[in-house]
């Protein structure tokens, strides 16, 4: 990584910060670092944002990121209805719609997106990420698999995107685009490695080792939701097995389980309410699905060590019930080799938060160019 990548990748970490502290974090020279900070600030990423008094000598001005130098737009794709959102280098969303799609056809999602881009004009866009729930081949953009959410296979959603556009265009797995907006924005920004699981008709975890994305070799990495778990599933799951994580914890799998306990159809807008009004059943049925989960997670912190692990519930599973059984699974599970006890935190799902994760992915990849690597 050259000088420049150095210094702009702390800027950005820290929210301002001196030269001195510069030379202090790299232990480069002096004049290698004004050198480094010059250039960066000629191309307007970074300007100084006042100066910090010690009790002796000159004030240190500090430097911050020029966040709103320029913009991403993200997408989260879904079958009903995708989130838009515009937003600056540090996360902050400007902007937002919902996109209804007739069908999920690319041609047309591409549409939408240049229509909403046409909305924001005046804001310089460096970028275009897609979350899209399934296997990715992020190098290429293309959807390779995504039987539970947008039912594709091999579609080149990047490509078509980037050409309607004119705007670079990255596609990612939905859970590793949230790790990835954690690690920069969010719960997470000081953690070295964690691990995000996210629960809602699917459950996939986006795995972040030493500050980076682990993909895996063919993207499936963190495709926890097909794990056996050796239990009475409530459905086959969509990769043919029967005995997945998916099938048993997921909130289309609690859903099964309630509509067959209750004898009535639960659709998934009714499962929350439903799981509240009916607090027996939704003991029995979230504490069978909790523990699974909470079982996995446990194994997921003994093979990975990491600083935590954040679960991702969608708003029908942020429940007490829920979060106790997983939790309680998961402290008796882990190996008492953890000695200092893995940190498992559960995050509130916000509306634009999985579409703020996607245009996380294009600021990301916006500054693995932004200045000579
Ligand atoms: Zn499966």
């Amino acid at each position: 990584m050259s000088i420049q990548a150095r210094v702009l990748q702390l800027i950005r970490q820290q929210h301002e910060i001196s030269q001195a502290e510069l030379r202090f974090q790299t232990g480069l020279s002096a004049s290698a670092i004004s050198g480094a900070v010059r250039r960066v600030q000629s191309l307007g990423l970074i300007h100084e944002v006042g100066s910090l008094q010690e009790a002796l000598g000159r004030p240190r001005t500090l430097l911050s990121l020029n966040a709103d130098y320029a913009y991403t737009v993200g997408i989260q794709l879904d079958v009903q209805q995708s989130h838009i959102v515009l937003s600056n280098l540090r996360g902050k969303v400007v902007h937002k719609a919902q996109l209804s799609h007739a069908g999920l056809i690319p041609a047309q999602i591409a549409e939408d997106v240049a229509h909403f881009i046409s909305e924001v004009s005046g804001h310089r866009i460096v970028g275009i990420g897609l979350a899209v729930s399934g296997i990715i081949d992020a190098e290429r953009g293309v959807c390779l698999d995504s039987a539970t959410t947008v039912g594709w296979q091999n579609v080149p959603i990047g490509p078509v995107v980037a050409e309607r556009t004119g705007i670079a265009t990255s596609v990612e797995n939905d859970a590793n685009a949230l790790a990835l907006a954690e690690m920069l924005f969010g719960e997470a920004r000081h953690d070295r490695s964690f691990i995000v699981v996210t629960l809602g008709k699917g459950i996939g975890a986006g795995i972040i080792i030493d500050r980076k994305l682990y993909r895996g070799r063919t993207g499936v990495a963190g495709e926890i939701g097909h794990l056996s778990v050796s239990s009475a599933a409530s459905y086959r799951c969509s990769c043919g097995k029967t005995d997945c994580l998916e099938a048993t914890a997921s909130s289309r799998a609690i859903a099964c389980a309630l509509s067959e306990r209750l004898g009535v159809p639960v659709p998934p807008e009714h499962l929350r309410e439903t799981l509240q009004n009916e607090p027996d059943v939704a003991q029995d049925i979230l504490g069978h699905a909790g523990t699974r989960l909470g079982a996995v997670l446990a194994v997921l912190a003994t093979v990975f060590d990491p600083d935590a692990l954040y679960v991702a519930p969608e708003q029908s599973l942020h429940l007490p019930a829920f979060q106790q059984a997983v939790t309680t699974a998961f402290q008796s599970g882990v190996l008492p080799l953890c000695r200092a006890g893995t940190n498992l935190r559960f995050l509130a799902e916000s509306e634009d938060m999985w579409a703020r994760g996607a245009a996380s992915v294009a600021i990301e990849r916006f500054f693995g160019t932004a200045v000579q690597a």
